[in-house]
């Protein structure tokens, strides 16, 4: 009991005493007002108690007031729900957490149907001490605007009050909301059946994309493998986890050293994702393929890298297919020039960079391949470029690598060994060999073939291709000689490739008729005047630099190119004579020369009636010179086709006479109707008697067969003079004309035309 409890009631006692002693000292001292005092003093001292019971009551009810506003206070700070209400149900409090739950006030609540919706049932219970500090019952408050709100209550006596009705606990009930429990609840409950779902899914599509999860622990020297990954391996888990040993013992003992170095590395903690080709886990008597794609993991504390593993044995077995494919020969079945040429870029790396290392390039090419073709069949050419593959491959057993390269050549790499002579003796042991081949069991056919090399280091090029062209380029110099055996020349090659180049541009050149005729005069040594003209191609590039026809003539003949150019050469010198003639300038005879390819490999008399016909030149002012090496080639043919074109009405001189095979005997057999002497016989006459004597029988001998005779190359007057004595008929020489263009050479016709014809 509190002071200022104990001091009120002191003062009620005293109160109620001090009348009563008061009363009784009078009623002692006056008998007869003693019952009016009494009276008096009996109704003083009840109002006197009453005022104090009153004072005393008040008293309690203030401090019980402050007891409820201060849990009031901790009611609104609480952020759960909060009743504070009376056991006597006429007061309740509710905080704004329990208003926005419930949507229930205080002033709600006195309503006895809405209590009993909010209190928990035990609070209508006698036994109160039931629901004191109990919880986690679940009860469902039904809302004010509907609906419910699942709740778990605590409730405490927090102040006790005495009433005339008796004595009234004023209880704080906390609620918990259980909705947002409940409904995280759920939400977990179903986060981990999506989990779940998506777990089976992840599984099952791994299981069903044939993966294999491999993920190497951190720090550890084991790994995690996921069911499937166990299975492509044959090795069981313990739970999930695998040692590396078990792991590396399923590998092809070739391909372990790709596991044995993750356990050392660490993988660079990059985005990259890396892959390696391995074997494992024989089984069907066979090694199978797998691919390992992986990549670091920075983000796991448990797995430093890890990736999925794949079988790829059917694809593997499709790439070694195609690889066959592109690399093996079908006839033969040994490899094929994609191969050569793969090996051979590789090896030309490596002797790149080991100025030591160096290899032979040999091309085999099997002579007149196409006979065998034709007298055996393809059936029997396959064959015995089959015999002959085995042959090559079987003699390099020790070293070397071969392949078919095409058609009816083979190729070698030949690694150098300090003996030049090694290509060559294997060469001639091939050759051996390959002449026993037996095709048909009768008589041997005696194959041969010969055979092209070089050294890798032969010029210097950073192209394989290269060097085999130029292996290839040493087989086609031996010009398909049987059983050559050629090295490569580089001074060689390097003048066919500028005669290439050359080619090239002549074939330009014909094209943009940069070929043109100048023409030379011929002259009548009894008389002076001009009685025709040579016609001389030049090639004038567009820069005006004249090339001379020795330089590309021969060039031409080697191509079908000469044929364009003679074409050219018989229409322009007829079509300009004819022009000439035309403008009345004296006619003379045109001159052209042919060489032994238009001799010999197209219709020439049928070409020079062409030219005439379309020119309109008339026959017996042409004249074709021909060399006389060109008649040596094949004379009877010769002496056809002279006899041709002299038909036409045409004249045929054989130019150049005296160079080479010069023979006076073709005087008698060709059909030729004028004899050039060559400008040897000229240079010397003025100082050369031998010379002089040549000249004069030659022309006597002319003469007798009625053959003119005209004498090229004169420089001087003497020469010309001595011509003259010897019975020449005709001169040709700088001395009288250089070539000239078409326009000069008919201002030249012009004058010496109105020379002529004055001395006359
Ligand atoms: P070629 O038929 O014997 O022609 C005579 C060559 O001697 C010409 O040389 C001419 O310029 C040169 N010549 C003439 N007089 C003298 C002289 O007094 N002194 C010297 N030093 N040389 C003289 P060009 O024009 O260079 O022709 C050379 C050869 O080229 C010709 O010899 C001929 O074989 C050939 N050729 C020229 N034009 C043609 C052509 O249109 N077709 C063919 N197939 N060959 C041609
Ligand atoms: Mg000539
Ligand atoms: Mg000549």
């Amino acid at each position: 009991m509190n002071m200022k409890k104990s001091s009120r009631i002191l003062s009620f006692i005293a109160a109620a005493a001090i009348p009563c002693l008061c009363a009784a000292a009078v009623g002692y001292a006056f008998p007869d007002a003693k019952k009016a005092l009494l009276i008096f003093l009996g109704a003083a001292m009840i109002l006197m108690s009453l005022y104090e019971l009153f004072l005393f009551i008040s008293e309690r009810r203030s401090e019980y007031d402050r007891d409820l506003r201060s849990l009031e206070a901790i009611a609104d700070k609480l952020n759960i729900m909060a009743v504070l209400w009376s056991t006597s149900f006429d007061y309740f409090y509710v905080n704004d957490v329990f208003i926005r739950a419930t949507g229930y006030t205080a002033e709600d609540l006195k309503d006895p149907a809405n209590i009993r919706r909010v209190l928990p049932p035990d609070a209508f219970s006698d036994n109160l001490q039931g629901i004191v500090n109990t919880g986690n019952e679940e009860f469902v408050i039904q809302c004010k605007t509907g609906g419910g709100v699942c709740t778990t209550w605590n409730t405490s006596i927090m102040a006790g009050h005495k009433t005339p009705s008796g004595h009234v606990s004023v209880m704080l009930s906390m609620g918990r909301n259980l909705n947002e429990k409940q409904r995280m609840q759920q939400e977990l409950i179903s986060y981990s059946e999506k989990l779940r779902e998506s777990e089976n899914k992840y599984a099952l599509s791994l299981e069903l994309s044939e993966i294999g999860l491999l993920l190497r622990e951190a720090g550890q020297s084991g790994y995690y493998a996921s069911d499937r990954l166990c299975r492509i391996f044959d090795i069981s888990s313990d739970n999930g986890h695998i040692g590396s040993d078990a792991l590396i013992s399923s590998v092809h003992p070739n391909d372990r050293v790709i596991f044995e170095t993750f356990e050392k590395t660490d993988i660079p903690a990059d985005e990259s994702v890396r892959s390696v080709d391995f074997r494992a886990n024989p089984h069907d008597g066979k090694y199978h393929w797998y691919t390992y794609r992986y990549k670091s993991i920075s983000d796991s504390p448990a797995y430093s890298m890890g990736g999925a593993v794949i079988d790829i044995t059917a694809d593997k077995e499709k790439d070694m297919m195609i690889e066959k494919m592109a690399y093996v020969d079908e006839v033969t079945g040994i490899s094929n020039r994609n191969r050569f040429m793969l090996l051979g870029s590789e090896l030309l790396a490596c002797t790149q960079n080991d100025m030591k290392l160096d290899y032979w390039v040999i091309v085999l090419d099997i002579d007149s391949f196409h006979l065998i073709n034709d007298t055996c069949g393809y059936s029997g050419g396959d064959m015995l470029l089959k015999k002959i593959g085995e042959v090559i491959s079987k003699n390099l057993e020790k070293g070397g690598f071969s392949a078919r390269i095409g058609g009816d050549n083979f190729a070698i790499l030949l690694k150098k060994d300090g003996d030049e002579r090694t290509p060559v003796l294997l060469i001639r042991r091939l050759q051996l060999l390959i002449s026993r081949i037996n095709l048909t069991g009768e008589d041997s056919q005696n194959i041969t073939c010969s055979a092209g090399y070089c050294l890798m280091s032969d010029g210097s090029s950073g192209e394989f291709a290269q060097v085999l062209d130029r292996a290839e380029f040493a087989l086609d110099l031996a010009g398909g000689e049987r059983g050559a055996i050629t090295r490569y020349d580089n001074h060689l090659h390097n003048a066919v490739i500028e005669n290439n180049e050359f080619e090239k541009a002549l074939i330009k050149a014909v094209e943009n008729n940069e070929l043109v005729l100048y023409y030379q005069p011929k002259i009548n040594l009894e008389n002076g005047g001009v009685i025709g003209m040579e016609a001389l191609i030049r090639w004038i590039k567009p820069d005006g630099t004249i090339i001379p026809p020795s330089r590309f003539i021969p060039v031409a003949e080697k191509s079908m190119l000469i044929t364009k150019i003679s074409h050219f050469v018989l229409h322009e010198a007829c079509r300009q004579n004819k022009e000439w003639q035309d403008k009345g300038l004296p006619p003379v005879t045109v001159s052209v020369n042919l060489t032994a390819v238009d001799f010999y490999r197209t219709n020439v008399t049928e070409s020079i009636r062409e030219a005439l016909r379309v020119t309109g030149l008339p026959p017996c002012y042409l004249d074709v010179e021909l060399t006389e090496s060109l008649a040596l080639k094949d004379i009877e043919h010769a002496v056809d086709q002279m006899r041709e074109i002299k038909n036409l009405g045409v004249k045929l001189s054989m130019d150049d006479f005296g160079t080479g095979y010069s023979s006076l005997s073709y005087i008698q057999i060709l059909p030729i109707t004028v004899l050039k002497l060559d400008r040897s016989f000229i240079m010397y006459l003025e100082e050369d008697e031998i010379s002089r004597e040549i000249v004069s029988a030659v022309i006597r001998i002319a003469k007798s067969k009625k053959i003119e005779t005209i004498a090229e190359g004169i420089e001087t007057s003497g020469q010309a003079e001595i011509l003259k004595k010897s019975g020449c008929d005709h001169a040709q020489g700088y001395f009288f004309g250089k070539p000239m263009p078409a326009n000069e050479f008919e201002e030249f016709l012009r004058k010496r035309s109105q020379t002529v014809t004055k001395a006359k």
